[in-house]
């Protein structure tokens, strides 16, 4: 390695197992696309040895770096966390500020921009419903909040967990059971799956979207594979779709601008390479 390679800036995604991570697929296309000459890595951190990785992170020439499983949570006790990483609970990226380490939890915005950019004016609604109640359920919900939705009902397997939403973001969340989903479908605007139902390797999604409001949106966090059973659903039913590699790519977006000084694009050309690599699995 050269001296000069050495100097440039360098971040990385952090996780336990880590292969099968996208992350540096996105931020290197991005780092060709705009001739910054940084570069992105995958690192593999057990549980045991985050805190001393975390803590060395720019003695290893690090300018920040993405958190994923298992981390999110210890990233956000390590750092000095913003208001979305401590409302959700968790980080998965970090930053210095003023030699401080930060963190953020960029899910929240990639939900955000990602339904923004395929389903503008998807927001003027007041109620929407929530499948899930786990770690991405907090992103979204804390998004949804922020985006003055009176009412979330929140449909989860395990009722406390959804009535937990409820003691963190309050009272625009409503724990609701699955029973009662065919009425509340019919005022919904829009439509989240959070679970990881649906998913390569887990049981389907068994949803009725017959009740669903006309042109409400749906939305599936899932990205593998790509068209998942409710967005296929939900396409031949007329209805607007987000999926979840959107979310995926809107969520990179900030990382990237904390840590390499531009903001970049969610374009078709990235859109393309990563459904490309999500072919191959
Ligand atoms: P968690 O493990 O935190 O939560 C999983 C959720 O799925 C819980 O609500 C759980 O219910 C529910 N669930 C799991 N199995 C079943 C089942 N058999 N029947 C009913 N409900 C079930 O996972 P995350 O929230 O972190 O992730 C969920 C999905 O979102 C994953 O597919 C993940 O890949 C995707 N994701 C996508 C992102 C993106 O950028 N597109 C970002 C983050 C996540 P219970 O509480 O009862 O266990």
């Amino acid at each position: 390695m050269t001296g000069a390679a050495r100097a440039a800036p360098a971040a990385c995604v952090i996780g336990w197992p880590i292969a099968h991570s996208r992350s540096q697929l996105i931020h290197n296309y991005w780092l060709r696309h705009y001739g910054i000459a940084g570069e992105y890595r995958r690192e593999a951190v057990t549980a045991e040895d985050f805190a001393a990785f975390a803590g060395s992170l720019a003695a290893r020439g690090y300018v920040g770096a993405n958190v994923t499983l298992p981390h999110k949570e210890v990233a956000l006790r390590l750092s000095l966390p913003d208001d979305r990483a401590e409302a959700v609970g968790a980080a998965n990226t970090l930053w210095f500020e003023g030699g401080a380490l930060r963190s953020t939890n960029t899910d929240v915005e990639g939900f955000l921009a990602n339904l923004d950019a395929v389903a503008a004016g998807w927001d003027r609604t007041s109620d929407a419903v929530v499948l899930g109640a786990g770690g991405s359920a907090r992103a979204v919900v804390f998004g949804l909040r922020e985006r003055g939705i009176a009412r979330i009902h929140v449909v989860n397997r395990t009722a406390e967990r959804a009535v937990a939403l409820r003691t963190r973001f309050g009272e625009q969340v409503h724990p609701v059971s699955a029973a009662e989903l065919p009425d509340l479908l019919a005022k919904a605007g829009l439509l989240v799956n959070t679970t990881s139902l649906g998913m390569r390797g887990q049981p389907p999604l068994v949803i009725d979207l017959a009740p669903l409001r006309s042109g409400a949106v749906v939305c599936d966090l899932v990205y593998a594979p790509l068209e998942t059973e409710l967005l296929r659903a939900a396409r031949a039913a007329g209805h607007p779709t987000a999926d979840g590699l959107g979310m995926l790519l809107h969520q990179a977006v900030r990382g990237f601008s904390l840590w390499f000084g531009i903001r970049p694009s969610v374009t078709p050309e990235l859109r393309t390479l990563i459904e490309a690599d999500l072919a191959k699995t």
